[in-house]
């Protein structure tokens, strides 16, 4: 393989301001908090871009920021109001220092990371660290008639205390996932009368083979005892965000080629009507428009954020393509019905014909909505089922944003605490990142992209698992073809030392280092996160008797390592047919068992001793991004001739100004 980023050595840093947290061994890590670092990305290749294209990709980012209120919102309905109460105390007050003020700061920044108050992957309501008193003064400081958002008592209520809407995303076996999660997605109503509000719809449409995906733009509330979708669009809920996203949309299309202004039209259209079958129609084109060089994510797409998997949050990706690296996709994607042909699981669950499978890899432009300040590294959509099997779907890798996480990472020790052989930490130094970029591919590309339902199988019959089962499905597929010599063949891996040192690191991070990012005494709940849980606990039991996995105790550490890497890729084998006959028959009592089983719960001691030895090595568990900011650059008679990039470097300035400038809904809506 090429190395992909030899340009990067003369890449400029432009640092434009330092908040004091950047230090100069690690410049890409523009602040560190509590248990999240901020790390700035480079858009290589953005000069190369045609002026068209350069405008296309300001104008898109434009719209990838005027969702950001949206996002708050649904993720919890007073979250606007309270970032603003905060923002103002900020802004205004002249103390900048002792235990309150810098407590209060970290809580804001924490604020910011997860849209809300609620942490953005764990979903539990963050702690304050200053007292109320000291906020109730800060309140009566600064706060007023004409800048109050909500009553001083219910704002301080929900901060403090520590039991009221205590998680965004409730899950827990049991409970009723409705009225216990905190997340603005529901109003009056609970589980069962969401389930049964839903099959209704669903029912009437039980024989379309184009099913829209109920619910995905609205609020469900009850009223007066009726029970009533707000839809989100322009006359709608979130009318005031929605306007200027398709402002920014319609001067996107002015600078777009031919079939991408369809696109974005489509795009628009759907965001007036907020018909859901307008949002298929634009997802079909846009899944079919795999020759654009930019190409953008925005609109209600992920559904993680709902505990019964149908309301999507906000997002928006502006991106360009990687030409370089996208060679790697492209074998993948000429392959795609070996793939498929081959997959260890129920012939007649593999699809027949693989369709459109289009995989690039990207350079991200601009981060938006719930890919901002966290994003993924890989994306595929659209996520309807059908659109998929008709038409295929569109996988991408971000290889700039994996790049800054690379760097941000070196030198902080970790490779040495965990990994306990020489050879396995070699191995992952020469090929941890291109396995890594290589699951990514595989899982976003083919993954989730492959095998199909039994007839009669509807795909909403998993429910609050059905995520994490997804998850694993597209990982198991990712795992067990990266130890395959047809990798090797058609030149995307050099040797399959790229596939063991991926497997010995996937199972060390499912079985133990990924349980550093959760509060001890707590459950696995993020998706991916059981997802990684389920498959190294499975595998680790499963391979037992033959040694293939093996628990190590040295020094009073435990590590994990793989002694059996063949056999190991023949349990992922094992798994995914399983998984995938859960996926394709609906089996929800499988899918529970094997969920509750193996993905939830924590050894409590392991899981002490590894959040022990991730603190001593001042590793945060979680990074997100600041964005750069484009500005238009014109001739004396206004007409653009260059769009310019900066690399902005503090975190606190970019959040105060996206609340200045971006910010277009009321804080109750
Ligand atoms: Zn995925």
């Amino acid at each position: 393989m090429n190395k992909l980023f030899g340009f990067f050595a003369m890449g400029v840093m432009v640092l434009t301001s330092c908040s004091g947290a950047q230090n100069a061994e690690q410049p890409w890590i523009v602040d560190r908090f509590d248990d999240i670092k901020v790390i700035r990305y480079e858009v290589p290749g953005f000069e190369n871009l045609t002026l068209e294209e350069k405008e296309l990709v300001y104008y898109l980012s434009e719209a990838a920021k005027c969702g950001r209120d949206i996002l708050f919102d649904q993720n919890f309905k007073y979250n606007l109001a309270i970032r603003r109460t905060l923002e103002t105390i900020y802004t205004q007050s002249d103390v900048r220092e002792g235990d309150e003020f810098v407590a209060f700061e970290k809580y804001l920044k924490k604020v910011w990371f997860a849209n809300g108050i609620h942490h953005h992957y764990s979903n539990d309501k963050f702690k304050a660290e200053f007292s109320e008193a000291w906020f109730r003064e800060q309140l009566a400081k600064y706060i007023n008639e004409e800048n109050r958002q909500i009553e001083d008592d219910l704002l301080c209520k929900i901060i403090f205390d520590e039991k009221l809407y205590a998680s965004r995303l409730n899950q827990k076996e049991g409970v009723d996932v409705i009225t216990e999660s905190a997340g603005n997605y529901y109003e009056g109503v609970n589980q069962e009368e969401v389930e049964a509000f839903y099959n209704g719809m669903a029912a009437l449409d039980a024989n379309n083979p184009e099913p829209v995906s109920y619910g995905l733009n609205s609020k469900l509330v009850k009223e007066n005892g009726k029970i009533y979708e707000q839809v989100w669009k322009i006359g709608g809920m979130y009318s005031p965000a929605l306007e200027k996203i398709v402002y920014w949309l319609e001067k996107a299309a002015t600078v777009a080629n031919p079939t991408q202004k369809e696109v974005i039209e489509a795009l628009i259209k759907y965001y007036k009507s907020g018909s859901l079958k307008d949002f298929d129609d634009y997802s079909v084109l846009w899944v079919k428009d795999t020759d654009c060089n930019v190409d953008f994510v925005n609109g209600f797409i992920e559904s993680y954020g709902d505990p019964l998997g149908r309301k999507a949050s906000w997002e928006s990706v502006v991106n360009f393509r990687d030409v370089e690296a996208c060679k790697r996709t492209e074998i993948m994607a000429a392959n795609a019905q070996w793939f498929e042909d081959n997959a260890p699981i129920n012939p007649a669950y593999r699809k027949k014909e693989v369709k459109g499978v289009s995989a690039k890899v990207i350079t991200v432009a601009m981060l938006g909505g719930d890919c901002y300040p966290a994003t993924a590294i890989g994306i595929n959509l659209p996520n309807a089922d059908w659109i998929r099997k008709e038409h295929g779907s569109k996988s991408v890798t971000i290889d700039n944003i994996t790049y800054a996480y690379d760097k941000a990472a070196q030198g902080n020790g970790f490779a040495e605490e965990f990994i306990l052989r020489e050879e396995d930490r070699e191995r992952a130094k020469n090929f941890g990142k291109l396995g890594d970029d290589l699951h990514t591919d595989l899982h976003e590309c083919l993954g989730h992209g492959s095998g199909q339902l039994a007839p009669g199988t509807k795909g909403d019959e998993l429910r609050t698992y059905s995520s994490t089962l997804e998850e694993a499905r597209a990982d198991l597929f990712a795992l067990y073809y990266l130890g395959d010599e047809k990798l090797v063949e058609i030149g995307l891996i050099p040797s399959l030392d790229v596939a063991w040192s991926q497997y010995s690191d996937y199972i060390m991070n499912g079985y133990m280092t990924q349980l550093s990012r959760i509060e001890l005494g707590k459950d696995v709940e993020e998706s991916h996160m059981r997802n990684r849980k389920l498959i190294a606990e499975w595998c680790y039991e499963k391979g037992k008797a033959e040694n293939v996995i093996e628990l190590v105790k040295k020094d009073g550490k435990t590590y994990i390592v793989v002694n059996d890497f063949v056999k190991l890729r023949k349990l992922f084998g094992e798994l995914l047919c399983e998984v995938q006959r859960i996926k394709s028959e609906g089996d929800y009592e499988a899918c529970k068992a094997l969920v509750e089983g193996y993905a939830v719960k924590i050894n409590p001691e392991l899981h002490k001793e590894v959040i022990e030895r991730n603190k001593a090595l001042n590793i945060e568990p979680y990074g997100g991004f600041v964005n750069p900011e484009y500005e238009l650059v014109t001739d004396a008679e206004g007409k653009v001739v260059d769009v310019k990039i900066t690399y902005p470097a503090n975190y606190i300035e970019q959040h105060l100004y996206y609340g200045k400038e971006y910010s277009f809904l009321p804080s109750l809506n």
